[in-house]
């Protein structure tokens, strides 16, 4: 195994790069500050990122992090995030389900017309549904 060493972008040490830019230390800090929230979450349902954050000490950052991941769901906070493609207010992820539908049909479609460049596509669409649905299946 190639060992690729980079600096935590949060405490600044040297790590070996295994698929999450953060040293263990600090990925081990942003798990718990995840099941706090999550925790808390579960807790208080309908609280807001604010509350949450003032009632964790998470960072608000953070929280929206989690939400983006679709690690975190909750009713409350879905307020906080918005698709990023028609700016609607989404529960998870980064798209809400009319648009993933759309750019789904999209993406068959240019499979369905076009030769390489669409696999190209294909494939963006494919990261996006794997970091959106397989995300805790995906680990290793
Ligand atoms: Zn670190
Ligand atoms: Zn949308």
């Amino acid at each position: 195994m190639v060992n690729d060493l980079r600096n935590c972008p949060k405490c600044g040490r040297l790590f070996a790069y295994q698929g999450r830019n953060l040293c263990k230390k600090c990925q081990e800090e942003e798990e718990n500050e995840y099941l706090l929230v999550r925790k808390y979450v579960r807790d208080n349902p309908g609280a807001t990122i604010f509350e949450v954050s003032e009632a964790t000490g998470v960072e608000e950052e953070k929280i929206l992090q989690f939400l983006r991941e679709g690690r975190l769901q909750s009713k409350g906070l879905a307020a906080a995030l918005e698709c990023e493609r028609c700016g609607k207010k989404i529960s998870a992820g980064r798209f809400c389900p009319e648009c993933i539908k759309e750019m789904d049909a999209q993406i068959k479609g240019i499979i369905g017309s076009q030769g390489s460049e669409g696999k190209k596509d294909a494939n963006i669409g494919r990261t996006i549904k794997d970091r959106m649905y397989t995300r805790e299946t995906d680990r290793k």
